[in-house]
């Protein structure tokens, strides 16, 4: 145990509430691990807060020793964010109280809550948080990220939907932003991720909503290409209850799949319909009516079904790498290099994901909240997935010469909840004309860079983001 950290350990010992757990507890192997397996890290201790007092008393001594800290909320960051070697991981994960209020349609989820705590619990009233697509996801880095989902264009990003955050800052105090209250901290806590220091509390608005119509279907050959184009010409005049995701990758072994398919080049093609079925249904038939899809599906779901049928999809303790940026347009070029790129992946688990923002997303004013760019609607998260360390070089190496061939294509900017951690430069792109600003309460609230693990916006007088090799 390092000095810091002995200090931060024996400041804590016998007034935390919640669970301290150093490496010799045996709770501590299981504590330590995240989402990603890429990222394997030894934390000098863990602190499992269980109230915000906790909180408060961690962040001062980890302040007060100097200690490097990582906060944890589900600890899904892609970029390995949530741990640290020798550091303290101030882990929120007992923090998962969900309220709701069916009147006012509001909640309020404690800063460790998953989409899933707080998807059953305000669907228990018939009601839906817009958030993300795999419920075992933190809520917590999600919505400070900004937060996209099958919702997102019917109800606008997670981080549109909150009214307000309670926040210890750095200096230990608990500070409250809303509309009425520290208005620069709400705005940049709506897209500016942990930087500012730990939400214990989201208040959010929430949308009467309890289905949905799912269609889902596989195009190869051709019509990836030909699919590809339809959906950049349709998207832009869609209706907002419309969310289709298109994913490029090797078609799956399943029963549905033809045998001569598995294994090939496809676009896997996802229509999540949030209006009236007649509507819904006749654009269904309208998308499937044009190509030839196979491995059709199409049904009626519950709110909860649709939130957690990707959650075996995307398991811990597999090898990750994520690219992400977005596209004003899809151009024919973009698309190629795509296709092109397909029959060499690495891994069958890979995906490059296409998603279609525009609708509410797209109505929010650029400078009413700190989230990167809404105007560019095309958005690709290239998603390496692969499960065996000697082939790690092989799935970062073709991620990385995709994006850097689709990169001119792209508009500046990115989803700082989609980046990896060698993307540190990528971080002014990514609030491009909100930079100043946000530096600006960077510079208020964590003048000394307290909280840096995360996707970095280094205030003036900060120490340098620590980049812990893998
Ligand atoms: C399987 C999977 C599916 C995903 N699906 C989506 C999706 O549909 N839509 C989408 O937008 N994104 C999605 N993402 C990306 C996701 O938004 C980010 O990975 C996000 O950081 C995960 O949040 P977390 O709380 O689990 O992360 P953690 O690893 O716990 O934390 C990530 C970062 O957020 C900070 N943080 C977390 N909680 C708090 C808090 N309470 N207060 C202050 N800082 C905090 C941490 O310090 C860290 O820097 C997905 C990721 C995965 C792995």
């Amino acid at each position: 145990m390092s000095t810091g950290i002995s200090e931060v350990f024996a400041t804590l010992r016998g007034k935390f509430r919640g669970d301290l757990l150093r490496p010799v507890d045996p709770q501590y192997a299981e504590a330590r691990e995240i989402w990603n397996a890429m990222v394997a890290r030894t934390p000098g201790l863990i602190a499992r807060c269980a109230d915000v007092a906790d909180v408060q008393m961690a962040v001062r001594s980890a302040v007060a020793a100097d200690v490097l800290t990582a906060v944890r909320c589900g600890g899904h960051s892609l970029a390995g964010f949530s741990s640290c070697d020798g550091g303290l991981v101030l882990d929120l994960s007992r923090m998962r109280e969900v309220s709701v209020d069916a009147k006012s349609r509001r909640a309020r989820f404690a800063g460790g809550s998953l989409l899933g705590t707080v998807d059953s619990s305000t669907q228990a009233k018939g009601l839906v948080f817009p958030s993300g697509v795999v419920s075992h996801t933190g809520a917590g880095g999600l919505v400070l990220g900004g937060g996209t989902g099958w919702l997102s264009r019917l109800f606008g990003l997670s981080c549109d939907n909150v009214e307000g955050f309670a926040m210890v800052a750095a200096d230990g105090a608990l500070v409250r932003a809303n509309a009425r209250e520290n208005g620069e901290l709400f705005w940049a806590l709506r897209g500016g991720g942990g930087n500012f220091g730990v939400v214990t509390e989201f208040e959010v608005r929430l949308h009467p909503l309890s289905s949905v119509l799912l269609a889902t279907s596989y195009t190869s050959g051709d019509d990836i290409y030909n699919i590809l184009r339809d959906w950049r010409e349709f998207m832009p005049e869609a209706p907002d209850e419309l969310k289709w995701n298109i994913s490029l990758c090797l078609a799956p072994t399943k029963s549905d799949v033809p045998e001569k398919m598995q294994g090939k080049p496809a676009a896997s093609i996802s229509l999540a319909w949030f209006g009236g079925p007649e509507e819904g249904s006749r654009i269904i038939d309208h998308i499937f009516s044009k190509r030839g899809h196979f491995a059709r599906t199409r049904k009626t779901m519950s709110f909860l079904e649709l939130q957690t049928m990707a959650d075996g999809d995307f398991p811990h303790g597999r090898r990750y790498y994520a690219k992400s940026g977005y596209f004003s347009a899809l151009d024919d070029r973009t698309i190629q290099i795509m296709i092109e790129a397909l029959p060499s992946i690495p891994s069958p688990k890979t995906q490059i994901e296409l998603a279609y923002l525009g609708g509410a997303v797209g109505r929010v004013g650029a400078s009413e909240t700190a989230f990167g760019d809404r105007s560019a609607a095309f958005v690709m998260n290239l998603l390496a997935d692969w499960s065996d360390a000697k082939d790690d070089a092989a799935n970062v190496g073709w991620s990385r010469n995709l994006f850097n061939a689709l990169r001119p294509g792209m508009k500046p900017g990115v989803y700082v909840n989609f980046m990896s951690d060698d993307e540190q430069e990528r971080v002014p792109e990514a609030y491009h004309e909100r930079w100043e600003r946000i530096v600006a309460v960077k510079n208020h609230y964590d003048p000394r860079n307290f909280f840096r693990l995360n996707q970095n916006i280094q205030a003036a007088k900060s120490k340098p983001t620590d980049r812990q090799p893998r």
